[in-house]
């Protein structure tokens, strides 16, 4: 033997014993279902994580079974993260927004043993609690609650499972490419797939993440994820803030402006992650409200393309910087971060400003590449459009259950999206490769359109699709929501294109909708909006 280092696996229970054990007194901050705060802190978290983990084995389920969620952004959940996984069963978050019959799809799939829900959730449960074929638990995340258990025959409690649980419990060590977690992504065509994630791919996920080039947490910090815990584990938070002892603030069920706000001035939030949706609700109630947000120094915005608008009114009126992130729940998620280069600091501050527009590179850990029709590598020019493919130490290799479908190409997996990479790795997402527009042979990207459309003051929302036209195949028409009180026409909000890209990319005529249509996790359903407005141009 030459003699080396000590070796240790990979494992979630090892970053809740180090909130534990150096971090003990720092706050998680939590926003109940049922009303109220409570404070606690990852001692606390700690203690719960290892007590309902050991209720969990006491069950006797076998090792990696699946222990469902469908809950908020909360202290119990934050336990269930730990303690589930820790213990060795498998995580599963779902997404409470799925429509009944894809829920019992998912529960069935992934072969839930267990399922732990908010109170919020109990009807939508007992509704297809007799369809649920391996589930032989449900949880409430909660006290004893007598109303509750009238309505879901067999109903237990979180609180006194916890109580039953051991505090002195040790964590079960095993291999680190056990799996720990799954999560199942909402397409929008299909039965949901299912992406398993190991213990391994979370930790290294959470080192890439805690870079100072990626979300860069600290001990210092306030972290918000108003991203839900169930839409790709809350991009990571969870985690990355327990290896750091960040303070956590968990916004449970109230995602509208006027909670976010209250939640952010009262518990001076450092740092706040979510979908442009999301910030659109608060920008819009702290304008009214006169908030200042005074804390918050950064927003971490992604899951869709983040308007520019949005970046430049955080920064101007509030002080915020805006940090634009792309990835997908077959990444865990993080692909991509926008942070400057040295160089950039160099240039004029307009040029420093846009540079921060577009997706951003990848952190170690992560590769992208972007190729043609025949899998050929593109350049990384900027300016080069390709499929978008993806490899590395926290991507997927075979959905949940689909291990013998071989989805990689050489190793790479095809993200779906349509991009371009400068030299520097620099990546702008132009559009879902569905939803790119085809327009007499040149391509139209829908997310600069929408950049461009949501800026407008009597705009709310805007999506733009590709329609039939019978000259140049398909064109681009927007789809507009427009703002409270507001009522603008088709020929001002077309107007607002001109001198912003060139003349024969603007939309060919504005519909309007008093609301998008979107999925479970919150992104526009464009099928849906090119079959009702697909005739707008051909009559
Ligand atoms: P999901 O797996 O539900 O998180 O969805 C992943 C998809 O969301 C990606 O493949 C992109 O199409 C889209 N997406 C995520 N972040 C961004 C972003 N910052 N800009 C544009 N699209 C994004």
């Amino acid at each position: 033997m030459l003699g080396q280092m000590m070796t240790a696996p990979l494992l979630i229970s090892s970053l809740i014993d180090h909130a534990d054990r150096y971090h003990n007194r720092t706050k998680i901050v939590s926003v109940e279902t049922t009303g109220g705060t409570e404070t606690v802190t990852w001692g606390d978290v700690a203690r719960n994580a290892r007590r309902i983990g050991s209720a969990l084995s006491a069950l006797g389920l076998e090792p990696q079974a699946r222990v469902a969620t469908i809950a908020w952004n909360n202290r119990r959940h934050l336990e269930l993260y730990f303690g589930a996984s820790g213990a060795g069963f498998v995580l599963h978050t779902i997404n409470p927004r799925l429509f009944p019959e894809q829920l019992v799809y998912i529960i069935n799939h992934a072969e839930d043993r267990v399922v732990f829900i908010d109170r919020t959730f109990v009807p939508l449960v007992a509704a297809i609690r007799d369809k649920l074929e391996h589930v032989r638990h449900v949880v409430l995340m909660g006290p004893r609650d007598e109303e509750a258990a009238a309505q879901l025959d067999g109903l237990e409690f979180y609180d006194e499972l916890v109580a039953g649980g051991d505090e002195g419990f040790v964590w079960p060590s095993f291999d680190e490419n056990t799996a720990s977690s799954l999560c199942y992504t909402s397409g929008t065509t299909g039965n949901p797939k299912g992406v398993l994630y190991s213990h391994r791919s979370t930790l290294l996920h959470s080192f890439g993440g805690n870079l100072a080039d990626g979300l860069a947490l600290s001990a210092r910090d306030v972290v918000l994820p108003v991203v839900p815990m169930f839409h790709v584990n809350a991009w990571g938070t969870p985690y990355c803030s327990a290896m750091v002892g960040a303070q956590m603030v968990l916004p449970g069920p109230n995602l509208d402006g006027e909670s976010l706000v209250n939640l952010i001035e009262g518990e001076n939030v450092t740092i706040a992650l979510g979908v442009p949706t999301i910030w659109q609700g608060l920008l819009a109630y702290a304008e009214k409200s006169g908030a200042k947000l005074d804390a918050l120094q950064r927003t971490v915005i992604g899951g869709s393309a983040c308007p520019p608008s949005m970046i430049t009114e955080f920064r101007e009126s509030y002080g915020v910087e805006t940090v634009h992130a792309w990835g997908m729940s077959e990444m865990s998620p993080l692909g991509s971060i926008n942070v400057p280069l040295a160089r950039h600091l160099e240039l004029p501050i307009e040029e420093q400003h846009r540079l921060r527009e577009n997706q951003g590179r990848p952190p170690f850990g992560v590769e992208l590449k972007i190729v043609d029709d025949d899998g050929r590598d593109l350049p990384r020019d900027g300016e080069t459009q390709g499929d978008l493919m993806v490899r590395g130490h926290w991507v997927l290799d075979s959905y949940f259950r689909m291990q013998d479908d071989n989805i990689l190409q050489d190793g790479w997996f095809a993200t779906g999206d349509v991009a371009t990479l400068d030299e520097d790795g620099y990546m702008t997402i132009r559009d879902r490769s569905k939803d790119i527009i085809k327009s007499g042979g040149e391509w139209i990207s829908s997310v600069e359109l929408e950049n461009i459309a949501v800026g407008h003051p009597k705009l709310a929302d805007a999506a733009v699709v590709g329609v039939a036209h019978p000259k140049w195949d398909e064109r681009p028409i927007l789809v507009a929501v427009a703002a409270e009180g507001e009522a603008p026409t088709v020929e001002e909000l077309l107007a607002y294109f001109d001198d912003k890209i060139a003349k024969w990319q603007i939309p060919d005529t504005v519909v309007f909708k008093d609301a998008l249509p979107r999925n479970a996790t919150g992104k526009v359903l464009k099928r849906n909006l090119r079959e009702e407005f697909g005739t707008v141009l051909t009559g």
